[in-house]
């Protein structure tokens, strides 16, 4: 398989070459030349299995398939349900695909723990290392971190902002204790971790002496990953027929990986964005005008984004892979904050695609709802993706399945506020607050940061 750039001017990859560079070096995404073709009756039914058939086009000829089976194995052994994303039904018709068994309780582990193994690998191939660099508002570094902990080609330094996180987000970081995880509190709040972050990667000194690595939700790898659980479900609830899903999406990553599976031959009905009052995508959805807005805090913390940078790959399909043609809305976009597909392209979106924006006093209703008439506990991005569900007529026969993103433990202050049940953590993580924390704390100055990690890491 060769990857193209959407902006269409840089020269084809492999996999891994994908894989290392995230980002093309056009500012474009890497995007798969074609769409291979699923089996969309897996006769196995292991997780891991259908996870191989899956992936081994996308990953070949870089990756033979039987390197990719032990990194496959080894990735969802890390899960604490044997069928790894479970579907259990929640009433007629609706059901939920369950993705948070991973070791941070979070979607994000589905693809991140595949992906550590993946770079690993690679960077063992080519005598590498990679420094992974994240800011995070709470969850994606500690998926990042599990992805990374034991692995011998990468370190990973997360900064998060000191005292601006919840004490399981911050606690399932900085009790992990490896050699080569670093923990660093940054005085100050998000956008100044993400802004020190930049200001590492653009400093290239640095980048090129640690070799600066993102590990963000633009890596193909990623989107890739996500595909499986399309597959398994589908397989689980309508062997012979259409299914719909529902996704509480923020980047988009999650429900253009449901798109991917539907371009491989998935029978998928209906894909039905739920977004928080962060609602860039469902107001393009309605409109067919992307616009910027500022961000605004929700219950659904993981959704709160300004823009979709995941869209970018599904417009270069609808742009009729025209990479030229991308680039010129993409850069509009950035200078205009605006971009307007046109009513025929909107069409095009609007046949497969429905989206439902939930507010916070709409979410809890639901969690309240779920709880009073099945006794199950969501939390507040699985709520959003129900209540979107809920929303969108639909035909009877069709089953909706929609994608639990996090463990209901994992936001236990909103699943309490409507339910008034606070949620345990699963076993393994139940002494998670007596554990000992190891976390660095920092100023907020990209010149003491460029210090710590040279001290760090060299
Ligand atoms: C990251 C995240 C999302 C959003 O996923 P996207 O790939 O950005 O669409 C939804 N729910 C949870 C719990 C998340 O952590």
């Amino acid at each position: 398989m060769r990857y193209l750039s959407t902006r269409g001017s840089c020269p084809p990859v492999g996999f891994d070459g994908a894989l290392i560079g995230g980002l093309a070096p056009d500012g474009g995404l890497y995007v798969p030349e074609e769409w291979p073709a699923i089996d969309v009756h897996p006769s196995v039914e292991r997780y891991t299995d259908v996870a191989v058939d899956v992936l081994a086009p996308y990953v070949s000829p870089a990756i033979p398939r039987d390197e990719l089976r032990p990194l496959v194995e080894e990735a969802y052994a890390t899960f604490s349900h044997a069928d790894v994303c479970p579907v259990t039904p929640l009433e007629d018709g609706l059901h939920l695909l369950e993705l948070f068994w991973g070791p941070t309780l979070a979607f994000k582990d589905v693809a991140l723990q595949l992906l550590g193994r993946l770079m690993d690998r690679e960077l063992a191939r080519r005598d590498e290392r990679a420094t992974v660099l994240v800011a995070t508002s709470g969850d994606t570094g500690s998926a990042a971190i599990e992805a990374c902990r034991g692995r011998d080609r990468l370190d990973i330094v997360v900064l998060h902002p000191a005292g601006r996180v919840s004490d399981v987000q911050r606690r399932q970081m900085t009790t992990v204790d490896e050699p080569n995880v670093r923990n660093v509190a940054i005085d100050g709040d998000f956008d100044t971790c993400q802004d020190l972050v930049k200001a590492a990667f653009a400093d290239t000194a640095l980048r090129d002496e640690l070799r600066l690595s993102a590990m963000n939700s633009i890596n193909w790898a990623r989107v890739m990953a996500q595909v499986v659980y399309y597959v398994t479900a589908a397989a689980a609830v309508a062997p012979d027929g259409p299914v719909s899903f529902a996704v509480p999406t923020g980047n988009f990553g999650n429900v253009l990986a449901g798109w991917v599976a539907k371009q491989g031959g998935l029978d998928v009905d209906r894909l039905i964005v739920g977004s928080n009052r962060n609602d860039i995508l469902t107001r393009w959805i309605a409109s067919g005008v992307m616009e910027v807005e500022g961000v605004e805090p929700s219950l659904s913390p993981s959704m709160d984004i300004q823009v979709s940078s995941n869209v970018e790959r599904y417009l270069w399909e609808l742009y009729g892979r025209n990479g030229a043609v991308v680039a010129e809305a993409m850069a509009r976009f950035r200078s205009d904050g605006r971009l307007d597909i046109g009513a025929a392209r909107l069409d095009r979106v609007r046949a497969t695609f429905s989206g439902v924006r939930v507010d916070d006093e709409a979410t809890l209703f639901e969690i309240q709802r779920v709880h009073e008439a099945h006794g199950v506990l969501v939390d507040p991005h699985t709520a959003i993706g129900i209540a979107a569900a809920r929303a969108v007529p639909s035909d009877p026969d069709v089953p909706r399945v929609v994608l639990a993103t996090a463990h209901p433990a994992k936001f236990p202050d909103a699943v309490e506020a409507a339910t008034g049940v606070r949620p345990l953590l699963p076993e393994h993580l139940a002494d998670l607050l007596d554990r000992p924390e190891h976390l660095t704390p920092l100023a907020a100055d990209s010149a003491v940061l460029a210090d710590y990690l040279r001290a760090e890491l060299l």
